[in-house]
């Protein structure tokens, strides 16, 4: 049989539904297939800057293309220009991966293409986020006084918290605004100096600017040192400054380390400060029985958030705000609906109400789908078998006298460096060399294509960062990184 001739664009309307077969199945094929070769590909892009772009036309067709020839296209322009996050071997950052009833729900959410507003707009997609968010809470052992709502990213949820804690402080700051008023004392919002920049962008998308953030130093498993916390709100306090908002965090993006939620709060209560908890990349080990303690103290905390699509293999993006006082998060950003949006329903969730967004999407429908599919115990094993094998590397740098291990690992994030004997004796000399050596066998890791990671600073020093969250990495993989590692530091002792 001949293959039907390309189609373009009808005159008018969309693709035929025979087309949208065809092509369908021709991409899930694609899909199946980079899934099955993705071992075969670079893990970071082999491209330059500029490399892309010089190679797509400027400006756009006037005529539709067929659907061959643009698919044609992502194998010769797309593929070679990704850096594969699916690869078994991205360790870099925090290594999180998408997983197939996630891409089913995605595929869903686009045909649906609900925008959910209004309860009305999207009675499905309101209705099934409440639903999967309380599973998810019931999962995480979080108690029945969180509520939760979806955005897209953790950045987005904590500086919805965030803003629902001003909301709080009750200086009609929604009102009135926080410019040009003399009547406004600092407000202040405290990290410890390892949180994750995302706090100091929703600081200053909040106008509180950056000198309402205060940084609090951490004790040498860098975690926040309660005591210089308490010390900084009593010197603000003493300054006329209001502390109103005090950000732990459940595995910073650094080392993973967790801060004393439990000793935090007994001082978010005493001062009526809001505490929320960043568990943006930790938070979905807390379904592990063994590792629900990591959430101690959240019973009292204020908000939490976590992010299923870093490690509940739900594709990007995902992430939950679990928060105890909806209300002001809805005081904080709902208005009276314009005549437009007004509708008769009552006593039912608009989700406009609680963020800056009208439309939202979809996304509860894909955590669904992950969730019924591999079941709670499934993602528990797959989480609790990453952190075995973090376990198992740290093990094998602890136990090589060229390596060390730099940091506790609580969960699946190696940080360690390559220390070998460099027959120098001083110390700034030979934490100068270490540096440019760990910077080198990260750069020739990842030249090889084979595996990538990536860094951090801790103290001075160049750390070197391996993350397991990947569903398809295995024994084999973090074994493979473990000789490339080995054989890079050989060739640059050479
Ligand atoms: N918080 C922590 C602890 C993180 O590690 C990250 C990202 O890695 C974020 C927040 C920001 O996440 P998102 O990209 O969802 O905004």
């Amino acid at each position: 049989m001949t293959e039907p001739a390309p189609q373009t664009a009808p005159q008018l309307g969309d693709m035929t539904t025979d087309e949208f077969r065809r092509y369908g199945h021709e991409l899930i094929d694609w899909v199946a297939d980079y899934f099955d070769h993705i071992e075969d590909l670079p893990v970071l892009a082999q491209i330059e800057p500029g490399d892309l772009k010089a190679q797509l036309p400027a400006s756009p067709p006037a005529q539709g293309e067929p659907m061959n020839a643009i698919l044609a296209d992502i194998d010769r322009l797309v593929v070679p220009a990704l850096t594969h996050w699916v690869h078994p071997s991205f360790f870099a950052y925090f290594a999180t991966s998408t997983s197939a009833p996630g891409i089913f729900g995605e595929l869903l959410a686009a045909a649906f293409d609900n925008k959910a507003m209004l309860w009305r707009t999207s009675p499905a997609s309101t209705e099934l986020e409440e639903v999967v968010l309380d599973w998810l809470r019931q999962m995480m052992g979080l108690d029945k006084g969180y509520e939760g709502i979806i955005y897209d990213t953790a950045s987005v949820s904590s500086m919805h918290a965030i803003a629902a804690a001003r909301e709080g402080v009750e200086k009609r700051i929604r009102e009135e605004g926080m410019s040009g008023r003399p009547d406004l004392p600092l407000l202040r919002v405290y990290v410890s100096e390892h949180a994750h920049s995302s706090i100091e962008k929703a600081v200053i998308t909040l106008g509180l600017g950056q000198r309402g953030l205060r940084k609090i130093p951490t004790d040498s498993e860098f975690r926040m040192d309660v005591r210089a916390l308490e010390a900084a709100i009593d010197e603000d306090k003493r300054n006329g400054f209001v502390p109103f908002c005090i950000v732990a965090t459940v595995g910073t993006t650094s080392t993973s380390s967790i801060d004393p939620v439990a000793d935090i709060i007994p001082i978010g209560e005493r001062e009526a400060i809001w505490l929320h908890v960043d568990a943006a990349y930790a938070g979905s080990a807390a379904i592990v029985p063994e590792f629900q303690h990591i959430l101690k103290g959240c019973e009292r905390a204020d908000s939490v958030v976590v992010n299923p699509h870093k490690w509940l293999f739900t594709p990007f993006d995902l992430s939950v705000l679990y928060c105890r006082h909806l209300d002001l998060l809805a005081r904080a950003f709902s208005l009276v609906p314009p005549d437009y949006l007004k509708t008769s329903e009552q006593h039912v969730r608009n989700g406009s109400d609680y963020g800056i967004q009208l439309g939202r999407r979809f996304r509860a429908l894909k955590l669904w789908m992950v969730i019924r599919y591999f079941g709670v115990e499934g993602l528990a094993a797959r989480i609790r078998e990453h952190c075995r094998l973090a376990r198992m590397f740290a093990s094998w740098v602890e136990e090589s006298d060229d390596w060390e291990v730099m940091a506790p690992v609580p969960f699946a994030l190696v940080c360690f460096r390559a220390r070998p004997d460099l027959g120098i004796s001083d110390e700034v000399e030979t934490g100068h060399r270490l540096d440019v050596l760990n910077e080198a066998i990260l750069q020739g890791v990842a030249l090889t294509g084979k595996a990538l990671m990536s860094q951090t600073k801790l103290g001075d020093k160049f750390v070197l960062r391996l993350s397991i969250g990947n569903i398809r990495t295995t024994e084999k993989h973090v074994r493979q990184v473990w000789e490339l590692l080995n054989e890079q530091l050989k060739l640059l002792r050479r």
